[in-house]
């Protein structure tokens, strides 16, 4: 942990008056690097000019810095989707996603590590394997640096749906919520944070009980042995010990899951699968989102058509279900779902 403590974004507000104290400060300068990195979003310590230069100094001459991530490498899809390459500094790139909303809002899918060891069969994250686990700095820096680089795409929404698996990941991604939602910073509300799982059992039943945010579970298989052939990590975790500890996930009033279902054509879309689906999220309060795969280079599956996508959604809706289709933002960029793939040749 100690590498990671010299980025101040990934610090609470009590750890950082523990950090000003050792340092001969009163613990009030804590609670203002606070402020001034997560609610007026300094982008460095030359920033934070309410605090005295010398403890600016000091901190600086400690090795600490505000953040962890710069930003690297900006693209601007045609539809204003931007997608951010991030360095970390151990040279590494992450990428994150802000997708724009209807209401003119943006929704921002975060990274939680570089790479994905899961290696989910219609994914190009997981293609790439895995380097390591983010930080919590690295991952509220991520939110930080859009809000402060990019103040004409207000970000409403975060999803933890960019490169990597959250819940293996969970001290760093709980830290980063608690971090995301603290009063004195961005303060963000439980329902404006979903985290999406492939279906990581432990760290679904952690998450439950230590954050209170929405959760979302990366399903893409109605049976337990189309789901192992296309997320291996389901021989790990099996459907129904996943709908188990999805059924003890606390829920309050009008809350519901959200299941991804990312479609695949003549693998995952057929009547059959739509109503195996229905079968098995019955007794759960749930949406489903479908998204109908985006092929990219080097991946085994086609892009179905909206005829087939439409007919799995009525489908769904025939049998009560709250279902909704995801179509895609930022393809021409490869910032849709499931094609992050930063490496180090992006820095
Ligand atoms: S879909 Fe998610 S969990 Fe699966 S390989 Fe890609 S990043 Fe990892």
């Amino acid at each position: 942990m100690a590498g990671e403590t010299k980025h101040l974004s990934g610090l609470l507000p009590a750890e950082l008056e523990d950090l000003t104290v050792r340092l001969g400060e009163k613990p009030y300068r804590g609670r203002q690097l606070f402020e001034q990195i997560h609610a007026r979003l300094a982008t460095s310590l030359d920033d934070v000019s309410v605090l005295p230069a010398a403890l600016r100094q000091h901190l600086s001459a400690q090795g600490f810095s505000a953040h962890g991530l710069t930003i690297s490498k900006i693209q601007e899809s045609s539809d204003t989707t931007v997608k951010m390459g991030l360095s970390t500094s151990d040279g590494l790139v992450v990428e994150s996603v802000l997708i724009p909303m209807e209401t003119g809002a943006f929704t921002q899918c975060m990274s939680s590590q570089a790479g994905c060891a899961l290696g989910c069969a219609f994914c190009m994250t997981g293609m790439l394997g895995w380097t390591r686990n983010l930080t919590a700095a690295e991952i509220v820096d991520q939110h930080l640096l859009a809000l402060a680089g990019f103040p004409e795409r207000p970000v409403k929404n975060l999803v933890f749906m960019g490169m990597g698996e959250p819940l293996l990941n969970v001290d760093e991604v709980v830290k980063a919520i608690r971090l995301l939602q603290h009063e004195r910073g961005r303060n963000l509300s439980p329902r404006r944070i979903t985290v999406s799982t492939a279906g990581i059992v432990p760290g679904i039943r952690r998450l439950g009980q230590e954050v209170d945010c929405l959760l979302a579970v990366s399903l893409n298989a109605p049976t337990q042995e189309l789901r192992a052939e296309l997320m291996p990590v389901s021989r790990r975790y099996p459907l129904d010990e996943l709908m188990a500890a999805l059924k003890g996930f606390p829920l309050p009033p009008r809350r519901r899951i959200t299941f991804e279902y990312v479609l695949l054509p003549g693998v995952n879309d057929s009547p059959a699968h739509a109503r195996d689906l229905v079968r098995l999220l019955s007794h759960i309060r749930c949406k489903v989102n479908l998204i109908p795969f985006n092929p990219f280079p080097g991946s085994r599956f086609a892009r179905p058509s909206d005829e087939s996508v439409d007919r799995f959604l009525e489908l769904l809706a025939a049998k009560q279900m709250v279902a909704t289709i995801r179509r895609s933002r930022g393809s021409d960029i490869l910032a849709a779902c499931g094609q992050l793939a930063g490496t180090k040749d992006d820095a």
